[in-house]
């Protein structure tokens, strides 16, 4: 099959994200041939992470496999690239405003800097993210609802920092608010947080600075007071978020990554599950081509075969979030890690595959 990437953006660029790579992540890239080129930009390796609830009672627990940190802007410009030489075309910036099946082939409509053009294909794969304008014209049922989540990243400098151990992730919970650190380079560092406004009824910023007031080893993490710092940063975020149910094919299109659902980025597994599910939908169109299957048939084998690799582990993490958002479910979930390590090795590992 002939494949074209169609992308908004100009690459590099950088996306909200905590930028936690798990195993998954390592594995595609192993099988892509790109891991050396992946380590040539020095990625930070990530073996620990420590859980730091309102109380500061501090538990670290080993991932029990080796993570990476990298930034997003380097990932994904090394996996365009790797792409762009298996012979993908790459339509970028170029962004999709529309787009419609008639007598079983897609129309593809995209505004470009030379004006609006239009593409054809046989198979169309969503792979824009969390949400997009895309969402209300197939008339997701979400794309019109509230959640009250929202989400900020920023590239802080660790010299801001007090401390922070290379190989390790940090996160800090209160009310309705979760912020991940880790190093993402020699000299710097991600600050990545999760904030829910259904229970701190805080906008993202007054979130950060109640995290700040309420957990004391989250303000000590910082040399001085790290707002007037944040406040000159390049900001990325998004509000919006939704983690519940969508349908993996809508209209015929086959949705991959955070189109299909959203996993709780406390399990930092979202990058991971895009890659999967990328493959996945390759391998059965690719099937299905062979095969001459159906649209109806090919399309429920993707439901079922995304279903039987993401379900439990979305289960699981969702399950876990709700304890981080949470006062007293962060300072009980520490808690429980310190005196049953055994249990937390079992939840980190059901969060993926
Ligand atoms: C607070 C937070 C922290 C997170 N931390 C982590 C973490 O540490 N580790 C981890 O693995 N996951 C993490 N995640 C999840 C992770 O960021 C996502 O799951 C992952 O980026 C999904 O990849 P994707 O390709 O589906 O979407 P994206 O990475 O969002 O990519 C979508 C692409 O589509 C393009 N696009 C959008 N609309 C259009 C359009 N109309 N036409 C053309 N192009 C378009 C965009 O420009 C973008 O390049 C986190 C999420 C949040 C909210």
């Amino acid at each position: 099959m002939t494949v074209a990437v169609i992308e908004k953006k100009s690459f590099p660029r950088e996306v909200l994200c905590g930028e936690f790579l798990s195993h998954e992540v390592t594995s595609a890239l192993k099988s892509f041939d790109l891991f050396d080129e992946f380590l040539s930009l020095k990625p930070n390796r990530v073996t620990h992470f420590r859980f730091i609830p309102e109380n500061g009672a501090a538990t670290t627990h080993p991932l029990g496999f080796e993570g990476f940190a990298l930034k997003r802007s380097l990932l994904d410009q090394l996996l365009l690239k790797k792409a762009k030489s298996l012979g993908t075309t790459v339509v970028q910036p170029a962004e999709v405003v529309s787009m419609r099946r008639v007598n079983n082939i897609f129309e593809i409509l995209c505004k470009t800097q030379k004006g609006i053009e239009t593409y054809a294909a046989y198979h169309v794969i969503g792979a824009y993210g969390r949400q997009n304008i895309i969402d209300k014209s197939l008339q997701r049922p979400f794309a019109s609802s509230r959640s009250g989540f929202s989400g900020v990243k920023y590239h802080i400098p660790k010299n801001v920092l007090h401390r922070l151990d290379q190989d390790e992730i940090q996160i800090f919970s209160s009310n309705g608010i979760y912020c991940g650190v880790n190093c993402v380079s020699e000299d710097e560092a991600t600050l990545c947080f999760l904030s829910d406004k259904n229970i701190n009824q805080l906008d993202p910023k007054n979130a950060l600075y109640e995290l700040l007031e309420k957990n004391a080893s989250f303000r000590e993490l910082f040399i001085h007071d790290p707002l007037p710092t944040l406040l000159k940063l390049p900001v990325y975020g998004t509000g919006n978020i939704f983690f519940g149910k969508r349908s993996v094919v809508e209209n015929g299109i086959y949705m991959i990554g955070d189109a299909a659902r959203v996993i709780a980025p406390l399990a930092g597994d979202g990058i991971g599950m895009a890659i999967e599910s990328g493959m996945l939908v390759a391998t059965i169109l690719t099937e299905a081509n062979k095969n001459s299957y159906s649209s109806a048939k090919t399309e429920a084998l993707y439901k079922k075969e995304w279903n039987n690799l993401f379900s439990k582990r979305i289960r699981v993490a969702l399950g876990l979030q709700q304890f981080a958002l949470n006062s007293r479910g962060g300072n009980i979930g520490g808690q429980l890690m310190r005196h049953f390590p055994l249990v937390t090795e079992k939840l980190i590992r059901w969060t993926r595959r």
